[in-house]
């Protein structure tokens, strides 16, 4: 059984064929999907997700760091809100993104620091977003650290130095697509990584591993993944699929 344990199901890119698209990860042996959040835009999205694939979707909540705006205080008492209302497996995703805009920088810290004491109060992981701000988010995750800090790197793309502090901070390395490129670094120093860091994603309809690359993802393509894995490591893609998803349970508690 795998666990893509990062995917946009919402995503208006499946509005098409999204039931063709589940049944498709399914039959791929992907039976636990966890559902990041954006902005209060695709909360609707995420609820109607929920309802339709109960046994099988696990939602997170928060604000992903390119929406942070002018208008983040509003966006957060949202996500707060519903957190009051019902639960949620993750706050996520958090982050901080110096890709798209560099001029956000510091309401970008302020929402990622709340974010964190959020997912403290309720005992929950958290999920980060991190491009071009590896620096940054360590600075905050230090000042932050404690027995109830910990969750996944989504997307990890760094260096085996960077790796090892974000495990230092409690963290797991969520590993998807980018594993699979031919310049994607992270394959020649993952077997540096003992597996009990390692949780797979897809991060759909985005990074979709080779040879789709380019390509709309969907959370079948977790198989491409956890292929790579087996190679890189040297075990059965079974072991990786059962591995991978004992880490997700320790994370998200389910
Ligand atoms: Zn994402």
């Amino acid at each position: 059984m795998l666990t893509d344990t990062h995917t946009h199901l919402y995503s208006e890119a499946f509005a098409e064929d999204r039931n063709e698209m589940m049944q498709r990860a399914f039959a791929a042996g992907v039976e636990r999907f966890f559902i990041p959040a954006i902005d209060s835009g695709y909360t609707e999205a995420m609820y109607a997700l929920e309802r339709n694939y109960s046994k099988n979707v696990f939602l997170m909540m928060g604000l992903h760091p390119t929406s942070v705006k002018k208008n983040y205080e509003e966006e957060l008492a949202h996500v707060e809100k519903q957190f009051e209302n019902r639960n949620f497996f993750a706050v996520g995703e958090i982050g901080i993104d110096l890709y798209w805009d560099k001029s956000t920088l510091e309401i970008q810290k302020i929402a990622f620091r709340r974010q964190i004491q959020l997912a403290k109060k309720y005992k929950l992981p958290i999920v980060i977003h991190c491009r071009e701000a590896f620096d940054e988010i360590f600075e905050v995750l230090e000042s932050e650290k404690d027995d109830n800090l910990f969750g996944i790197f989504h997307c990890f793309t760094g260096t085996l130095q960077q790796a090892e502090m974000a495990i230092s901070y409690n963290m797991k390395l969520g590993i998807g697509g980018v594993a699979t490129f031919k310049n994607g670094k992270i394959d020649t120093f993952l077997k540096k990584i003992p597996l009990q860091n390692i949780v797979l994603e897809t991060d759909s309809p985005y990074l979709a591993p080779a040879p789709h690359r380019g390509k709309r993802n969907e959370s079948s393509y977790i198989v491409l993944v956890s292929k790579k894995l087996a190679e890189i490591y040297g075990i059965s893609e079974e072991e990786i699929a059962e591995i991978t998803t004992r880490n997700s349970k320790e994370i998200f508690g389910i």
